[in-house]
């Protein structure tokens, strides 16, 4: 199930009706608190962390995003481990890289290892989730602006599709009726979006920076 891997600890948000269920490890928190279709920021606890759930509107659904310290982190599919690095190892992302120290003992130790690529990590260069590298978490950031744009335009263009249809067949089946309720349906998936689209832009200009 996708969720946030924070530092050694998961988030998940089940979003069944009527109150979201939000798992840091296994446990609960804020149970029958949060209805579903409830936008907003919600302060979290995760370990000694500071996070905040923001439920955005995402045309007609919402949607779960977990920010910290202003970034949006980007979720996983399987939990992120928070790998420790080999033993007397340097951080190799480092400013200069590995080997653009002059004096190698000025190289800073690794702290961690990235829970994706394995690279040696200090503690400056982990990423604000704690347990990437710095660009192993832009290329999950810039994956999760593409599955966000697609879950948006997915709802609408299946409205279309089905509008789409009836119209077609109607026409076929010489249905004056079913084509205009194809018309119908296509036309109403064109406010919904409208309507959709004009909320979200109001709500995002009043809602602070996290
Ligand atoms: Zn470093
Ligand atoms: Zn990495």
């Amino acid at each position: 199930m996708s969720g946030w891997s924070i530092g050694k600890h998961r988030v998940q948000v089940d979003v069944r009706e009527p109150f979201l269920t939000i798992f840091v490890d296994e446990e609960k928190t804020r149970e029958n608190e949060i209805p579903t279709h409830e936008l907003g920021d919600f302060p979290l606890k995760i370990g000694k962390r500071g996070v905040l759930l923001r439920r955005v509107r995402n045309l007609d659904v919402a949607r779960s995003e977990l920010w910290i310290d202003g970034v949006k982190v980007p979720p996983s599919e399987e939990p992120i481990p928070q790998r420790k690095p080999k033993k007397d190892t340097v951080c190799e992302v480092h400013p200069g890289g590995r080997g653009g120290y002059r004096d190698p003992g000025a190289a800073a130790d690794a702290k961690l290892a990235c829970g994706i690529c394995r690279v040696p990590l200090c503690d400056s260069c982990v990423a604000v989730d704690g347990v990437r590298c710095k660009a192993c978490f832009e290329t999950a950031s810039t994956a999760m602006v593409k599955a966000e744009r697609a879950l948006r335009i997915k709802g609408p263009l299946l409205g279309v599709a089905l509008g789409l249809l009836l119209f077609i067949f109607g026409l076929a089946l010489d249905s004056m009726r079913m084509a205009g309720a194809g018309l119908a349906a296509i036309a109403l998936v064109g406010v919904r979006v409208g309507i959709g689209y004009a909320k979200e832009r109001r709500e995002a200009k009043n809602r602070l920076p996290p």
